[in-house]
């Protein structure tokens, strides 16, 4: 086993089996793409290897943010910035067993201070709170202060602080020392299981993982999407996952509706809507109304609804199922409404389906 890192103890100390399954998953070869576009992202804004507006922005605004924390710290006194630099927690002050690399760092007089860029879209911050506490840890074993001061950069969320002292960051040496011991012992490993949850997000076992189904995961709220052309890239990238997406389904449509075993059952083509359609507005306002199963002031809302509409309003107003308000539909507008049922997608075997005009 590899040695335990920062940026992975959120999803290691909460799921212990996520190492084995993504090994698992590496040697049936179903492992997740390890950069994506907005992975490649990231780095090239860490890396000052920018190639878009977007990208160049970003990056001036972390490394502006990050020297305005520094200085607000060193007031005036000055400072060297250390760089991405490897720090490791040692057994016996040799055998190295975690290691990580902060972002950039300055050491003051009694204090510490480091800064973690988070220049992209994604927001997830229990995951980088567990980064944290982890540098915290790695910088106190290596620095002698008293004081150790995180702040993460984000480009749209803001800026965060966390504040540590060295009793603190003793205590988190230790929560990682019983981590990595149970990783490096047959005895506490075994029985345990898969734990999903949000650090499933950048697991290397989630295709493979049947826990992982069960968690939907939420990689950020609908109200902290970026606007303007930043938003413009989102929407594009979404659109294109969406048409993958769709690509994928029709593909298993196509392979169930030719085969049902396809998927072993798991999943078949559900009977499809039945659509249901009024071909004489007029004409059926006044069977309803005839029939009392309308006023004639519902009839003038109702002349310009839908099937469906229509037999939801009827089932709102009189407080009773779709399904009865659906056979009022049709035991009163006899051939003025047709039904049309649409081709079937794809269902779990046990779900029930309703039926719907
Ligand atoms: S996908 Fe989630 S539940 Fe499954 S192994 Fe990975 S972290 Fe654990």
């Amino acid at each position: 086993m590899g040695l335990l890192r920062a940026s992975s103890l959120y999803r290691d100390e909460n799921c212990f089996v996520n190492r084995e399954i993504a090994r698992q998953a590496e040697e049936a070869g179903n492992i997740p793409p390890k950069a994506t576009e907005w992975t490649q992202r990231g780095t090239r804004i860490h890396e000052g290897d920018t190639e878009t507006v977007d990208e160049e922005d970003a990056r001036a605004y972390i490394i502006k943010k990050s020297y305005e924390i520094f200085d607000s710290y060193a007031q005036g006194a000055p400072f060297q910035v250390e760089s991405e630099r490897r720090l490791y927690l040692r057994r016996d002050g040799l055998i190295p067993y975690f290691t990580g690399k902060p972002d950039r760092f300055i050491v003051l007089p009694g204090r510490c201070v480091w800064v973690d860029f988070k220049p992209g879209f994604e927001q997830d911050w229990d995951g980088w709170r567990a980064q944290m506490d982890a540098y915290a840890a790695l910088l106190s074993e290596n620095i002698n202060v008293e004081l150790f001061t995180g702040v993460i950069i984000t480009r749209f969320y803001g800026t965060r602080e966390y504040v540590y002292t060295r009793d603190q960051c003793r205590d988190i040496m230790e929560r990682i020392r019983e981590i990595v011991a149970v990783y490096t012992s047959p005895e506490l490993f075994s029985g345990l299981q898969a734990t999903p949850g949000p650090w499933c997000r950048h697991c290397g076992g989630r295709l493979i993982c049947s826990s992982a189904m069960t968690f939907p995961v939420q990689p950020q709220a609908i109200d902290t999407m970026p606007g303007g052309k930043v938003g413009a890239q989102v929407l594009q990238g979404l659109l294109r996952v969406r048409n993958l997406a769709e690509e994928k389904i029709a593909w298993y449509t196509e392979r169930v509706t030719e085969r049902p075993a396809f998927l072993d059952g798991i999943w078949r083509i559900g009977p499809g809507k039945m659509i249901g359609k009024i071909s004489n507005a007029d004409e059926a306002s006044k069977a309803l109304v005839q029939a009392g199963a309308l006023t004639p002031v519902e009839v003038t809302d109702c002349t310009t609804l839908s099937a469906a509409k229509l037999r939801d309003k009827i089932a709102a107003d009189r407080n009773i199922p779709k399904l009865a308000a659906k056979n009022i539909l049709d035991t009163h507008l006899g051939e003025l409404i047709t039904y049309t049922t649409t081709a079937g997608s794809l269902v779990k075997t046990h779900e029930k389906q309703i039926e719907t005009i």
